[in-house]
């Protein structure tokens, strides 16, 4: 018989085939060889944990996410070496509900972290971050954690409420934000603007605010010139003296936040001006944070995430950041208020990409908690998603929504590529919008939210509307725990 030459071909394939076949038989993969893999996945995550917070620094402030002339090489490498998140977002567009969000993994309207009457927590408030609520610091605490808060807190400053009595073995700081504790009125004479550009701006004695070690003031007011480098220097400490046990490091810098201020080696350096001087100067610190984690040899130990807390407070005009393309800035819901620039950083376990999927600060703590085997608290509802996946798995993000609010009101709703806006406000202005219709743009299209396609697309605010349902179905709205003053 004649054997055609394809008939050879299909003779050749399937005995190749038949012999994987039996040697695949023959050597089938053992439960503990499977399970060996896993653990080695397990085994090659990140232990340590760093979390570097700026203030109000804006999505287009940093030169790898398109700032034309401010230089912050050290980020920059962290973003080529790590994942650069383009659609990562705060849980506010302001200082104190932002931080909560990230503490404790949700909403500040579920624990009152929000409020309609003061935005954020003064030096004369009553109140702080409730005990009632778990933080991410206590989270690492239960799986046998170091834990060391070092910078703006901005959850409470009495006692009860300071980073030690939420979870952190050790805080060094300002407890609130830097323009706190003026001794002369921002509002006169000659009004808001013409008081940040006085020269009384430019004196640290004019912010009477206090720097704490633990539960002790220990300088005031604090000298706001060195404030950057010493935060730097208290990290590089902490990581040193705990170099041989696993640690949770948060370091949140009062700047970029305005009053603006930097040291003599940066000062008057930057082609953008003193914003652009302090923001070279935290990423000179973060550049000294990985040196110092590579010196001790845990670079690949570690998993290092670099964020802020709001958009840029473009109030402040030259002496505020930039949102880059992104529509407006601290104080509202436009993506400029919530969306930040977002790093994630941990050679040998995190692969170099762009992130484009939708993640949240609040996913931070849910994702170190399952990293660490510490059970999410299940008497709450909780709005994080694991990130593990996107970090050392190359998957899609389970985050695939995003909710706005201004202090208890929902202004806005993110469902994956679009956004309904249903109430607008100018950041410091009281005019507000209810749409009835709500505005409704593509972010992956018109991330500038230029372009209001909601006639166009009636079925997609219906499924926005179905989720807003869902998510007020579960909503308890916490007490107001930022109205007391005084
Ligand atoms: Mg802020």
């Amino acid at each position: 018989m004649k054997i055609e030459k394809y008939q050879w071909k299909n003779i050749r394939a399937t005995t190749l085939f038949g012999l994987a076949l039996l040697f695949m038989a023959c050597n089938p993969k053992t439960e503990a060889q499977v399970e060996k893999t896993a653990e080695t996945v397990e085994a090659q995550k990140p232990k340590n944990f760093v979390i570097i917070f700026a203030d109000d620094l804006g999505y287009g402030d940093l030169s790898s996410f398109g700032h034309p002339t401010i230089r912050t090489p050290h980020l920059d490498q962290m973003a080529s070496e790590g994942q650069k998140w383009t659609n990562f977002y705060v849980g506010a567009s302001v200082c104190t509900p932002s931080r909560a969000a990230l503490m404790t993994g949700r909403l500040p309207v579920r624990n009152g972290m929000t409020s309609n009457v003061n935005r954020v927590l003064f030096p004369d408030s009553h109140n702080g971050l409730p005990q009632t609520e778990v933080t991410i610091a206590e989270q690492m605490k239960k799986a046998g954690y170091t834990t060391a808060a070092i910078g703006k807190w901005h959850l409470g400053h009495k006692e009860e409420y300071l980073p030690t009595s939420h979870g952190f073995d050790s805080y060094f700081g300002i407890p609130y934000s830097n323009d706190m504790d003026n001794v002369i009125p921002f509002r006169s004479p000659g009004g808001y603007f013409s008081f940040w550009k006085s020269e009384e701006r430019k004196d640290i004695n004019t912010f009477n605010v206090p720097l704490m070690r633990n539960t002790e003031i220990i300088e005031r007011p604090a000298d706001q010139h060195t404030i950057t480098k010493r935060y730097t220097e208290e990290a590089i400490k902490f990581i040193n003296e705990n170099k041989e046990k696993p640690f949770f490091l948060y370091l949140a810098h009062n700047l970029p936040h305005v009053p603006l201020f930097a040291s003599k080696e940066f000062e008057g350096n930057s082609p953008r001006g003193l914003y652009g001087d302090t923001v070279e100067e935290i990423d000179h610190g973060v550049g000294q944070v990985l040196d110092a984690l590579k010196a001790a040899g845990l670079d690949k130990n570690t998993l290092v995430v670099f964020t802020s807390d709001n958009g840029p407070w473009l109030l402040m005009n030259q002496e505020g950041g930039s949102a880059g393309l992104l529509r407006n800035g601290k104080g509202s819901t436009w993506e400029g208020g919530m969306r930040e620039p977002t790093i994630f950083w941990a050679p040998g376990s995190i692969k170099p990409a762009i992130i484009t999927d939708i993640g949240s600060t609040m996913d931070l703590f849910t994702t170190f908690s399952n990293m660490v085997g510490v059970p999410i608290p299940s008497d709450r509802v909780m709005d994080g998603v694991d990130l593990d996946p996107v970090l050392f798995e190359e998957k899609e993000s389970a985050r695939k929504d995003m909710f706005y609010y201004r202090g208890d009101r929902l202004f806005a709703v993110r469902v994956g590529e679009y956004k309904a806006h249903f109430i607008t406000q100018e950041p410091y202005e009281q005019e507000v919008t209810q749409h009835e219709t709500p505005l409704l743009y593509n972010l992956n299209i018109d991330p500038s939210e230029k372009f209001d396609i909601a006639a166009e697309h009636p079925e997609i605010i219906q499924k926005i509307r179905a989720v807003v349902e869902q998510h007020n179905a579960k909503l308890v709205k916490g007490p107001d725990m930022l109205k007391d003053r005084g």
